[in-house]
């Protein structure tokens, strides 16, 4: 039997009197990557960082691994151990090496021992071809290479989940691949359940199982990924597509 990750119930966000969100209702279940498409300011961040309890939300529910999310910061805090995220802007710590960033939060927050945590660390980095750089600085990288390092620093948590919000938005193009080229293989050889917000249409076609796609904070579609690229439902994801260049 699939077991469902991740159900959202109704999600209503407001920012002030204005409403960003508009009962937004979808599941994920484990090992299945949902890519989240829209046009911008259509409210893929603002559902994803809601998903992570960066935004508060005025109602609805969120249940991950079948317990309702009760919204605290207490519980958020735990609750992003489980849920690891990757944005567009790699904030690494910059007064810390790449080791330095990517122990803090297993051996600071999780409390695990540093030489376990840290023999992972070279694990994952010889992954994402940088084990020769866990000891450089972040302003001694590329923004590529930063972008690696962000997606190991989440998974060194350990993450049952993992949000991806436009990762290769500000790259330079031939950083593009090699970032996505990672989280393709998290999605393929390590079955790891993750939401993507992506502009890489090529890429989104190959890795969703199911794609919600978002205007106006609403969801317009919600269906497989194979579906949506080659029959779109809707005249709205059809523009969106062919202005894609898909
Ligand atoms: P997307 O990620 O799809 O481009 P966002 O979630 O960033 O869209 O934004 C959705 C809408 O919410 C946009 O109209 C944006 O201007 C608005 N918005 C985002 N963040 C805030 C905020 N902190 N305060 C007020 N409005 C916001
Ligand atoms: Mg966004």
């Amino acid at each position: 039997m699939a077991e469902e990750i991740l159900r959202v119930d109704n999600l209503d966000k407001f920012y002030g009197d204005w409403q960003a969100l508009h009962e937004i209702s979808f599941s994920i279940e484990r090992g299945e990557v949902l890519t989240l498409l829209g046009p911008s300011g259509s409210g893929k961040s603002t559902l994803i960082r809601c998903l992570n309890g960066l935004e508060e939300y005025r109602s609805g529910t969120i249940v991950f691994e079948g317990q309702k999310i009760v919204p605290s910061e207490k519980n958020w805090q735990k609750i992003r151990q489980k849920i690891g995220m990757v944005f567009q802007s790699y904030d690494l710590f910059p007064n810390l090496t790449v080791m330095g960033n990517i122990l803090l939060g297993p051996t600071k927050v999780q409390k695990r021992p540093e030489s376990e945590v840290k023999k992972e660390a070279l694990d994952l980095l010889e992954r994402v071809g940088l084990k020769e750089y866990a000891d450089a600085y972040p302003r001694q990288l590329s923004g590529g290479q930063k972008q690696r390092i962000a997606i190991v620093r989440a998974l060194a948590l350990k993450p049952e989940l993992m949000l991806f919000d436009e990762v290769t938005a500000s790259l330079d193009p031939e950083m593009v691949r090699g970032v996505l080229e990672i989280i393709r293989e998290l999605a393929e050889k390590d079955d790891m359940t993750m939401i993507i917000v992506t502009h890489e249409m090529n890429f989104a076609e190959k890795i969703a199982d199911k794609v919600l796609f978002l205007e106006d904070g609403k969801i317009l579609e919600q269906t497989d990924g194979k579906t949506f690229f080659r029959n779109p439902q809707t005249d709205r994801a059809r523009k969106f597509l062919e202005s894609m260049d898909f």
